[in-house]
């Protein structure tokens, strides 16, 4: 997950003062200077580090929060709001044209993700807001750039517009608005040069494609891993061109997350789209609170539920829902939803969004393994209808000849039946509660 080391500095630093019931001045001091050294060493800008403490030390120590019957509740809201703060506050949508086509120009150097990220959202906004896209390929200084636009062009079935690496980008640029028109697309997406460093030369170019084709967004797109490299680009290109929002890529690797954080802060350009892996629904939109959230251990149950919703059926869901609440739920069901689950994504993503993951994280035995999860599905695929619907009448020779059959043990049975059985249990108790009682407080 983006951000571990951050994130597991951060509750750190927040354990001591989490559940006291009187917390003083000394105590918030003793916090955010390790706040301080986790930013820093996240790779987080030092100046963003220095105004971030302040803020949160005079808002934390101010006569409301220390005064409180909860204080290290409190605290801990303010960091938590403030990192939203730093990351943009509200989520910054796209700037669509009032009169269509939209255009959006992708901008930023070689290898930061340019060329994916443009695929990615003109799949995205396709899916999204019904939308037409067409692609734009004027990369001609990268050898297989334009290939590898046509490529994920024809996998997504989208259409590319390009005139070879031998006419000029503006003009290829000219060109292809035309076509767009012509072809009544609604979203044009640009996919131009990048560089290894900034140079004059490019910059000049991409200046000239902005002036002719009046882009209703400019996306700088950087790589997340580059830390405050990304920061330093980001202000150049700003400086020349005016960015209209950031594409941050590679957040699925092992960043430090300083870009992420640092970005908005130096160059006052919102992050508009995150890139969570190479695959084309890998992008996310950016929502500052809930990034903040999973940094700080609260977990993104929002963004959990938006990608259940993206990739369950609705009618099955509802009907699932309909089982658990009079717990008429069956192995058959089970393996369903395993199966639902899995079209998700990786196990290991979706425990990173639920609350207090960090932490079981840490205990290296409860990483997901999706071995023993092949197991259950073989087991459950082992046995007969009515077992399914009854497992209470799974006797030892049934046991046995399930196990044979899935290629288990007969402990392996017994365990799943074992885990079955408690999870019913657990969803009674649950959904006798949630007639009942009242959402538990995040923050404790
Ligand atoms: P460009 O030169 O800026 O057009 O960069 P590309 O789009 O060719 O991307 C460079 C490499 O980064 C490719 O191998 C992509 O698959 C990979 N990449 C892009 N975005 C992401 C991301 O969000 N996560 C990961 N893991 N890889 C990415």
């Amino acid at each position: 997950m983006a951000f571990e080391g951050l994130a597991d500095r951060l509750q750190q630093a927040m354990k001591n003062i989490r559940g006291k019931g009187k917390v003083s001045e000394a105590d918030v001091k003793q916090m955010t200077r390790e706040v301080r050294l986790a930013l820093l060493e996240a790779d987080v800008n030092f100046k963003v580090v220095k105004s971030f403490v302040k803020t949160v030390e005079a808002r934390a120590v101010g006569q409301d929060v220390l005064k409180s019957l909860t204080p290290g509740q409190q605290v801990i809201k303010v960091v938590q709001e403030e990192l939203t703060a730093l990351m943009g506050g509200e989520q910054t949508k796209i700037n669509f044209a009032l009169k269509p086509p939209t255009i959006l120009l992708f901008v930023g150097l070689q290898g930061a993700g340019k060329t994916t990220s443009a695929a990615k959202l003109a799949q995205y906004l396709r899916k999204t807001h019904n939308k037409k896209p067409l692609m734009i390929a004027a990369d001609i200084y990268r050898p297989a750039a334009i290939k590898q636009l046509q490529t994920l062009g024809a996998q997504l079935k989208i259409p590319v517009f390009s005139m070879g690496d031998k006419v000029n980008p503006v003009e290829i640029v000219r060109q292809g608005l035309a076509q767009a028109a012509a072809d009544h697309h609604d979203l044009i997406l640009i996919d131009t040069a990048g560089r290894l460093h900034i140079d004059d030369n490019l910059m000049e170019e991409l200046e000239q494609i902005k002036t002719i084709s009046h882009p209703d967004e400019i996306f700088l797109v950087v790589d997340a891993m580059t830390g405050q490299d990304a920061v330093n680009v980001a202000s150049s290109f700003h400086e020349r061109l005016g960015l209209t929002g950031v594409i941050m890529t590679k957040l699925d690797g092992d960043t430090r997350g300083g870009a992420a954080l640092s970005i908005r802060a130096v160059t006052g350009t919102p992050i508009k789209f995150v890139g969570m892996g190479e695959k084309m629904d890998a992008l996310e939109p950016f929502h500052p609170d809930r990034m903040a959230s999973r940094i700080l251990g609260m977990g993104d149950v929002l963004s959990l539920i938006e990608k259940a919703q993206a990739s369950f059926d609705e009618d099955k869901a509802r009907e699932m829902e309909k089982k658990m609440r009079d717990v008429s739920f069956t192995l058959d069901d089970f393996l369903d939803q395993i199966g639902q689950v899995r079209n998700m994504g990786p196990l290991d993503d979706l425990l990173a969004m639920m609350p207090g993951a960090n932490k079981l994280k840490g205990m290296k035995n409860l990483s997901i393994d999706e071995k023993k999860i092949d197991q259950v599905e073989a087991i459950i695929r082992s046995m007969t209808p009515s077992e399914k619907n009854d497992p209470e009448i799974i006797n030892a020779s049934r046991r046995k000849r399930i196990a044979l059959g899935s290629g288990t043990s007969i402990a392996d049975v017994n365990r799943l039946l074992k885990q079955f059985k408690d999870m019913k249990k657990m969803m009674k108790q649950f959904m006798g509660q949630a007639k009942g009682k009242k959402r538990k407080n995040p923050f404790n």
